[in-house]
């Protein structure tokens, strides 16, 4: 059995792209595996499934942009339901924010009221000089923003890709992909140098599958199957964790929203990082922190939340703006990674041989994920741009023989 493309990853990016793929050529013969009994239980299970526009990139805006719309699409026009919410996304800044300073972004806006009945805006003199936090200065709120079921999201791509005939195959894990000459000389040591060499088939734990292309979705596990290959994967992953917390204050605020008829708390950020993620189904809020300092890049493969991180590092922060949380415990947690370009935080997609990799989608797979899957199957003509949902484009670069660019920061 030979296949025209292996997609290996079944969370958002990589039925995204296999969705593309057979979109835009519905002769490809395609084949899914992932080593999860199903799709989307990795990082896409993981995450807080939020998304917004408000990027201070300009690609990383048009990518969110794009994708939120096409998930508007499904959902209001075509009645699929993705659990979308427009809440809103509100950030707490303890700084100065100035119209210039928003002008930069396209559906924020500042908001003055509505606000002191939810969040303390007044810190004491003490722990102002103790923790290093201020009083909230400016609030922001970016409107075309909320939050997303993953689950219902994957579920759509999922039954589209079988009703469209691509095949899955869970359950297994790719251990290495291999590379052979296109013209061997069955020599020992092949391939050398000087021979033209692709990905020829990959391996699983009992047999070897072959396919013309490959299509690497596999999120902070990319490292893994690329060096071996010698292709820099970009990527660093970093733990994330998350708490799910509830109180009597909580279940009272939880529908409440001051500025839409979302009947959904919006996600709001507060000075420091700390942010807490409306949970409706279970009155509670998901709270998290992406730390920059203080934890390194190492990995293993179940990564467990740490009790301590949230008594240290997030409740300190939510006693003092958020009154809703007191005496607030926690009903649940897990932990994950961001796959981090540690550079502007943009996702890479680059085609090195006959691979494709996406990586790097440093906390924002979900919110980009339609745009990814669009870039990918673009990538994969070698057009020279991809044309997003809604039309926007992004100029796509190929330069280099093992890597070509990231989404270069050009749009049409
Ligand atoms: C705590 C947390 C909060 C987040 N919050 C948000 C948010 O609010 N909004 C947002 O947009 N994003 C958020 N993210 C990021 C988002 O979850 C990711 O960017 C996105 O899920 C990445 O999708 P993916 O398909 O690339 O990776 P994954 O969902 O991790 O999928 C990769 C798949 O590859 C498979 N795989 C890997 N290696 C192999 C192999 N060798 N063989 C077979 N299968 C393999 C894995 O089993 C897995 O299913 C968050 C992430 C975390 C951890």
């Amino acid at each position: 059995m030979k296949y025209d493309v292996i997609v290996v990853g079944s969370g958002i990016t990589g039925l995204s792209s296999a969705y593309h793929l057979k979109k835009s050529d519905s002769s490809l013969k395609i084949l899914v595996i992932d080593k999860f009994k199903t799709f989307s239980q990795g990082n896409t299970a993981k995450s807080a499934a939020a998304f917004r526009d408000f990027f201070s990139l300009r690609e990383n805006q048009v990518m969110a942009q794009a994708s939120i719309n096409f998930y508007k699409h499904l959902q209001n026009d075509l009645n699929i339901d993705i659990g979308m919410k427009f809440c809103g996304y509100l950030f707490l800044f303890d700084k100065e924010k100035d119209n210039e300073f928003v002008s930069k972004y396209p559906n924020s806006k500042i908001i003055y009221d509505n606000l002191s009945e939810f969040f303390n805006f007044n810190i004491d003199n003490e722990t102002k000089k103790i923790m290093n936090i201020d009083s909230v200065k400016t609030a922001i709120l970016d409107t075309n923003a909320g939050i997303i079921e993953p689950d219902l999201l994957s579920g759509f791509y999922y039954n589209e890709l079988i009703e469209m005939g691509v095949e899955f195959k869970f359950n297994t894990e790719v251990k290495r992909l291999v590379l052979s000459p296109l013209k061997s000389l069955d020599y020992p040591g092949e391939p050398f140098n000087w021979q033209e060499s692709m990905v020829t088939y990959l391996e699983t734990g009992n047999e070897k599958i072959e396919s013309d292309f490959y299509v690497l979705c596999t999120d902070v596990w990319t490292t893994k199957l690329l060096d071996p290959l010698g292709i820099d994967s970009h990527l660093r992953p970093k733990k994330r964790q998350i708490f799910q917390i509830t109180s009597p204050g909580i279940k009272s605020i939880i529908n409440k929203n001051m500025f839409n008829n979302s009947g959904v708390f919006p996600f709001t950020i507060f000075p420091s990082g700390v942010y807490i993620r409306p949970y409706p189904q279970a009155s509670s809020f998901w709270t998290s922190l992406a730390d920059d300092y203080n934890r390194d890049f190492s990995f293993t493969e179940n990564p467990e939340p740490e009790p301590d991180f949230y008594t240290y590092n997030i409740k300190p922060i939510l006693d003092n703006y958020f009154p809703a949380a007191d005496s607030s415990r926690i009903t649940s947690s897990w932990a994950g990674y961001y796959s981090y370009n540690t550079i502007d935080y943009m996702p890479y997609i680059f085609n090195s041989l006959n691979i494709i990799t996406v990586s790097g989608t440093t906390g924002g797979g979900i919110m980009k994920g339609d745009s990814i899957g669009r870039v990918v199957a673009s990538r994969y003509k070698r057009d020279k741009a991809t044309t997003l949902y809604g039309g926007k484009k992004i100029i796509n670069t190929y330069s280099g023989k093992y890597r070509s660019s990231k989404i270069e920061d050009m749009i049409l």
